[in-house]
């Protein structure tokens, strides 16, 4: 036996650290020494198919997982390339691979700065191993070469000496401490193998033991028979990366049955997009869109976990906010990198520029692929909308370079389209008459609401389309929507609405004056009785049928907004609106005779009551007094059915 010899200092320090269990899911000690395993055969399939070292061709080539209950081992063996003395000292005592440098760059720098999650989220190759294990023995052997055995027990030393093996190839065997021999379960390596080593191009085998009882003729057990014992070698890998091959090659059952696998949902897929990128950098990605929201759309915790980030064919993460972003949480799939590092942290994840380059793509493809659904299947394209539209609308708050193209693939229903039917901005555009100058929308609870609103009557006379803007993020988004083809949006339930042209404004003017003079008393009066409920009571322009609606001051929130806002904060005082009324409707006609004949009339005390709580229930507000109110009303239907039973 050789002299131990002593790890370099970083090396230690790394060990150290690692074995003091830092790491917060240790299981990924087996998807690193997989990898490795992956590579070494890699390798060695390369140098078989280039002629080299006088490896054969068709090997079969396979890594093999070797759990030993009685010696309380794990052993991870292939047949790749093997390792020389040289190779073992130069690769296994020193710090080779980036990921773990820049782990030890911060390590120096501030020692104490480090959490464990933080560390955890560095892989650390090889000495991985020690996080499990108490001893770990590398035995390895290059094609044509000698044995080596390569021992430590993670105190700071380790030995090579000479060792027989079977031929080319690594064993690399875990001595696992006690905490750990979960790591010998056949349950427990089948699913951290499906779990991060599941699309390894070589197939991780195992032999399965199974007992078998005997049965008789009449199926039943037979009592004191040993049971049969066998012991198959089976694949615990699907090996399948179907999004490493050519899309010509991939039939459509294949990809839906793999979007079913990652997205747990058990129906198809509304839209597959395969495609691989070269050049700046290079990576292959296959990802779904949906055709339902999955129940955890809206739940932060969650929503993360769309699309998996694969480093040559080795799971990742599965929650990497940099590679997708929030606006398209609906997506699932698989992107896979050939360019970073496999031992890449989640710090390096987030300032990489790799990973920009990723994102700044995948956004771009799904856009394209979504604008081209719009223009050639229009309905498959509804489909999506209704599914994901209020979540990609967020994009317009938070992704302002694709502002413009996000535009282009917003739909709303609107005043003039059918029931359930949608219209693009583009075709709201290339509706609108001459002399309308801006994009007019309306927030409301829903299509019917915003249809029967009031506030809606002096647009449809002039032939104006609206928009309903009917999703609870409306209110956040519109605002960032100045404007489309160079149209201004305007919201209509708020400030003055001014539709006439300076003409008709013209013509109008006296006899908004007379209107003016005509109403003042009845405007005061109204005022007088609502108080500090209104801002204000003015006479309305945007009313050709109801007797009254309620609207905002120029620049105030919406009434979603306000809610919303009001659910945060109960203490937040209700904003003021301004109730408009309509000096023809017969009811504001009659009500102006009352004032001008008694203007302490106790009756008008009841009319402006109620006329408000018709305008708060026009805008979906609560009333203040329902119960006053529907008394009201049925005050008034007594009286009227009297009159009708008079009649007859
Ligand atoms: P990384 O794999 O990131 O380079 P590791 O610490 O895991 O870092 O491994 C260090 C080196 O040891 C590898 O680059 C490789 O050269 C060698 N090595 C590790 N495992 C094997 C193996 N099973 N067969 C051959 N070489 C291996």
């Amino acid at each position: 036996m050789t002299e131990p010899r002593p790890f370099k200092t970083e090396v230690q320090k790394l060990l150290d650290l690692v074995i003091h269990s830092l790491y917060s899911n240790k299981e990924i000690f087996l998807r690193e020494l997989i990898s490795n395993a992956s590579d070494a055969i890699d390798r060695a399939r390369f140098a078989s198919l280039t002629g080299q070292d006088g490896i054969e061709k068709d090997t079969e080539w396979k890594i093999k997982l070797i759990p030993d209950k009685d010696a309380g081992t794990l052993t991870i063996r292939d047949n790749g390339i093997g390792m020389s003395e040289k190779e073992l000292e130069e690769n296994i005592g020193t710090i080779a691979s980036s990921g773990t440098k820049r782990f030890m760059e911060q390590l120096q720098q501030n020692k104490d700065a480090l959490s464990p999650e933080l560390i955890g989220q560095f892989g650390v190759g090889f000495y991985s191993a020690f996080m499990v294990a108490s001893e770990v023995t590398i035995i390895t052997q290059k094609q044509g070469g000698k044995a080596f055995r390569w021992n430590s027990k993670g105190d700071g030393f380790f030995s090579i000496e000479p060792a027989e093996r079977d031929g080319r190839g690594t064993d690399v065997i875990l001595k696992l401490t006690d905490e750990n021999k979960e790591f010998l379960d056949e349950w427990k390596i089948r699913k951290t193998v499906e779990r991060f080593s599941n699309y390894v191009e070589h197939p991780i085998c195992m032999d399965i033991r199974r007992e078998e009882r005997k049965y008789d003729d009449d199926g039943k057990p037979v009592e004191g028979a040993e049971p049969t014992v066998t012991i198959k070698e089976e694949t615990l890998n699907s090996m399948k990366a179907i999004w490493q091959k050519a899309k010509s090659e991939v039939k459509e059952e294949e990809y839906n049955e793999f979007y079913r696998h990652i997205s747990h949902d058990f129906m198809n897929p509304l839209e597959t997009i395969h495609w691989n990128v070269e050049g700046q950098t290079e990576f292959r990605a296959l990802i779904f869109i949906p055709e339902k929201p999955a129940f955890d759309m809206f739940m932060p915790d969650l929503k993360d976990k769309g699309v998996q980030l694969y480093v040559r064919r080795v799971f990742i993460t599965d929650k990497c906010e940099e590679l997708v972003p929030s606006y398209m949480r609906f997506l699932r799939g698989v992107v896979d990198s050939s360019d970073l590092p496999l031992n890449v942290s989640r710090e390096i994840l987030q300032e990489n520029r790799t990973v920009r380059l990723i994102q700044k793509n995948l956004v771009s493809k799904v856009l394209a692929t979504l604008a081209d659904m719009k223009e050639k299947n229009f309905d498959k394209y509804l489909k999506f909308w209704d599914a994901f539209g209020p979540v990609l609308k967020e994009g317009l708050h938070t992704d302002f370079a694709n502002r413009e193209r996000l535009s282009d693939l917003l739909l709303f229903s609107s005043s003039t389209t059918e029931s359930g039917k949608k219209t693009t901005l583009a075709d709201y555009v290339s509706r609108m008459p001459d002399t309308q100058k801006e994009i007019y929308y309306l927030f409301a609870d829903n299509e019917q609401a915003a249809a029967s609103s009031p506030q809606l009557e002096a647009f449809k006379a002039k032939g104006y389309e609206v928009l309903f803007c009917t999703d609870p993020v409306d209110e956040w988004i519109m605002v960032d929507l100045p404007d489309y083809k160079e149209k201004k949006f305007r919201m209509i339930g708020n400030g003055d609405v001014d539709l006439d042209t300076e003409d008709e404004k013209k013509a109008k003017e006296e006899q908004r004056k007379a209107d003016a003079e005509e109403n003042k008393d009845l405007l005061t009066a109204i005022k007088e009785r609502l108080g500090d409920k209104v801002k204000e009571v003015r006479l309305s322009n945007r009313l050709t049928e109801s007797a009254c609606c309620l609207v905002g001051d120029e620049g105030a929130y919406g009434v979603q907004m306000e809610r919303m806002m009001k659910s945060i904060n109960p203490d937040l005082p209700p904003s003021k609106r301004i109730l408009e009324i309509n000096a023809t409707h017969p009811l504001i006609v009659s009500m102006r005779k009352l004032v001008a004949k008694d203007a302490k009339n106790a009756k008008l005390d009841e009319y402006a009551s109620m006329l408000y709580g018709e305008a708060l229930l026009t805008a979906q507000l609560p009333l203040e007094d329902p119960l006053a109110f529907a008394k009201a009303v049925s005050a008034l239907l007594v009286k009227d059915s009297e009159a009708e039973v008079e009649k007859l």
